[in-house]
């Protein structure tokens, strides 16, 4: 059995259907276009469909990741690795003096597809709190 396929079946058996019906999986697949600003091995970054501000862009690991709550210890280094893309992409985008970076975690806090992803917002006054 596929090292993928273990973990998801020890996390989560919906998530086998998941990973087939993934949008962000599709994205990294190149099954559905996007506007890839940054990709290696494990990680990719790409413009939001939606904007929130002048620079709002995904940051994904390519391996399918529900969300922050079913991270594991074997997740660590490519978070880090999606949080250091993060962090490059907002100096290289031009948006170093002020940007957000958000996960959301759950559909009350407004995560809507359920493949981890780090917003990285700027380009303009972010309020706080959000809503
Ligand atoms: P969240 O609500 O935190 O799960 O964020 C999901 C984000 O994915 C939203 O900001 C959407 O606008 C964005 N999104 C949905 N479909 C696409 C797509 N095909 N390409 C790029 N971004 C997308």
């Amino acid at each position: 059995m596929k090292k993928e396929l273990c973990r998801m079946t020890r996390n989560n058996l919906r998530e086998v259907g998941d990973l087939n019906d993934c949008l962000f999986c599709k994205i990294a697949r190149k099954e559905i276009p996007a506007d890839i600003v940054y990709e290696d091995d494990d990680v990719l970054a790409f413009r939001d469909i939606r904007p929130q501000a002048p620079v709002h862009v995904l940051v994904i690991p390519k391996r399918h990741i529900a969300s922050l709550a079913d991270l594991t210890q074997e997740d660590k280094d490519v978070m880090g690795h999606v949080t250091l893309v993060a962090s490059r992409l907002a100096r290289d985008l031009g948006v170093s003096e002020g940007y957000r970076v958000v996960i959301n975690c759950g559909k009350d806090a407004g995560q809507s597809v359920f493949h981890i992803h780090m917003h990285l917002l700027g380009g303009r006054s972010l309020g706080w709190p959000p809503g």
